[in-house]
């Protein structure tokens, strides 16, 4: 996916504006994953150097614990999930759907909070991904689809990608 110029020229521009990113905490190194770990990456490790970031884990507002069981959207999309006619289910059967939409609407009380411009979120996640998911069956099959914090902040019209959109739109 290209972003175009205009986003680059967003982000070449933020050194003199109050831009703020709104970033999953797992890609800035932040040990929040469901097996305890967070990725490096020097961009946005800057971002947050700079005051430019604000991040966000939304499994961890929700009120999961980390290391948690991996979870899978199941019977349906992100949207059925906040429609109540699907559910997030973990890796041993629970159900844990209330703590990703209960994460979900905090990420978004935050986005709002902070006026944030752009949303990077961690992609294939079951809160995060933007492009990607897991397909429900645990078998480490992705589908498009949205995670569940991705698609309510789309609905409340901020600019949601995702790490490798985003890494890509700086070269
Ligand atoms: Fe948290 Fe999202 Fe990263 Fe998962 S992908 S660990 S929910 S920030």
């Amino acid at each position: 996916m290209s972003l175009g110029n205009s986003f680059k020229d967003k982000i070449y521009r933020c050194e003199d504006c109050d831009m703020k990113y709104l970033i999953s905490a797992c890609l800035a190194n932040l040990p929040v994953r469901y097996d305890g770990k967070g990725y490096y990456f020097e961009k946005i490790s800057e971002l947050l150097q700079n005051q430019q970031a604000i991040t966000v884990c939304p499994e961890i507002l929700g009120g999961l614990a980390t290391p948690r069981l991996a979870a899978e959207i199941v019977n349906g999309t992100a949207q059925d999930v906040l429609n109540g006619i699907a559910q997030v289910i973990d890796s041993q059967g629970n159900d844990v759907t209330q703590a990703f939409i209960d994460g979900a609407q905090k990420a978004l009380e935050i986005a709002k909070k902070y006026q944030v411009s752009i949303v990077v979120l961690k992609e294939n996640s079951p809160s995060c991904g933007s492009n990607f998911i897991y397909d429900g069956t645990f078998s480490g099959t992705k589908i498009s689809g949205l995670g569940i914090t991705a698609s309510l902040l789309r609905q409340h019209g901020f600019q949601v990608i995702s790490e490798d959109d985003f890494l890509k739109s700086l070269d």
